[in-house]
């Protein structure tokens, strides 16, 4: 009897000794949409936080598929990290209200638009909606694919984590220094190494009004795009007019993300000599690629694309 007591009670201890390690080391459960946030809010949270994204980079952000099983990560998350400039509007608000969790609505300290923090290229000076067909009414969404703005959504999240988990606020700020002081030295890296380049290889046509903050970052001019509006497939009429200025300015590049359908580009291409630039639509979450690594693999890319 007595064995027996002693032994409940010491299943009880061990039982409660194996809880407390897990109560103690709990972590920020973070949810992003895309893989460039994902990646950064990881490489900010460190070993505090528990980071889901919702897509992949092989995955076009503006219309990314809303799988019910999306809801899941939405209902445990405590903070949802979101790039805002309606990027996500057509998939992410019927998640956000599926998930029935109080702690990510708009309004709460649980959800941060990370669009909040970087000064916007691209907005309209005149109204327009997505009835006009543009999908970039309040601004260019793209901006992750700049170092220097994805070290002030690094810092953002340290803010709203320490916010959040004031025990590791430290901890926070400390990694997203560390990462601005990367970003900080890639973009003056590859700037320098982009104005090297002889002026007139630097210039390229685009799908999509994606790459502004890139291009701008590294000097180099956008000629044109192949949609003729954010969101509204090119026609034949206007594909025929970029041929005609791709040749005109001797354009050596047209660039792409990786999710975009070839066929234009390659036919552009073909008609103009240029070269089809592929560039990773985001970082490779998945596989633990970090943020800066991503962004140097854009760069490599396109400076390889675009030398004489
Ligand atoms: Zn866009």
């Amino acid at each position: 009897m007595r064995f027996l007591r002693t032994l409940s009670w010491t299943a009880a201890v061990t039982a409660a000794l194996l809880a407390w390690p897990a109560l103690a080391e709990a972590k920020v459960k973070v949810v992003a949409t895309l893989p460039d946030l994902a990646t950064v809010a990881r490489e900010v949270g460190g070993p505090d936080v528990e980071v889901t994204a919702l897509s992949v980079p092989t995955q076009d952000p503006h219309f990314v598929d809303a799988r019910p099983s999306l809801v899941l990560p939405l209902n445990r998350a405590d903070l949802l990290v979101l790039t805002g400039l309606q990027l996500e509007v057509g998939w992410l608000p019927n998640l956000i209200v599926g998930s029935r969790n109080p702690r990510i609505q708009t309004g709460t300290p649980g959800q941060l638009d990370a669009s909040t923090v970087v000064p916007l290229k691209g907005v309209p000076t005149e109204a327009i909606s997505r009835a006009q067909g543009d999908i970039h009414p309040g601004g260019n969404p793209h901006y992750m694919i700049d170092p220097r703005e994805g070290a002030r959504v690094a810092k953002a999240i340290a803010d709203r984590l320490g916010q959040l988990d004031p025990a590791h606020r430290a901890g926070y700020s400390a990694r997203a220094a560390t990462l601005a002081t990367g970003a900080a030295n890639l973009a003056a890296k590859e700037a320098k190494r982009f104005a090297s380049l002889p002026s007139a290889r630097k210039q390229v046509v685009v799908y999509h009004e994606s790459m502004i903050y890139l291009l701008q970052w590294l000097g180099v001019k956008q000629i044109d795009t192949l949609e003729p509006k954010p969101g509204i497939p090119p026609s034949p009429q206007h594909v025929a007019m970029v041929i005609v200025k791709m040749k005109g300015d001797h354009v050596p590049v047209i660039l792409y993300e990786d999710y975009r359908p070839r066929n234009t580009g390659a036919l552009v291409a073909e008609k103009t000599n240029a070269k089809l630039v592929i560039v990773p639509g985001g970082p490779d979450f998945d596989h633990g690629q970090s943020y800066l690594a991503y962004v140097q693999d854009v760069t490599n890319k396109l400076f390889a694309g675009l030398q004489p």
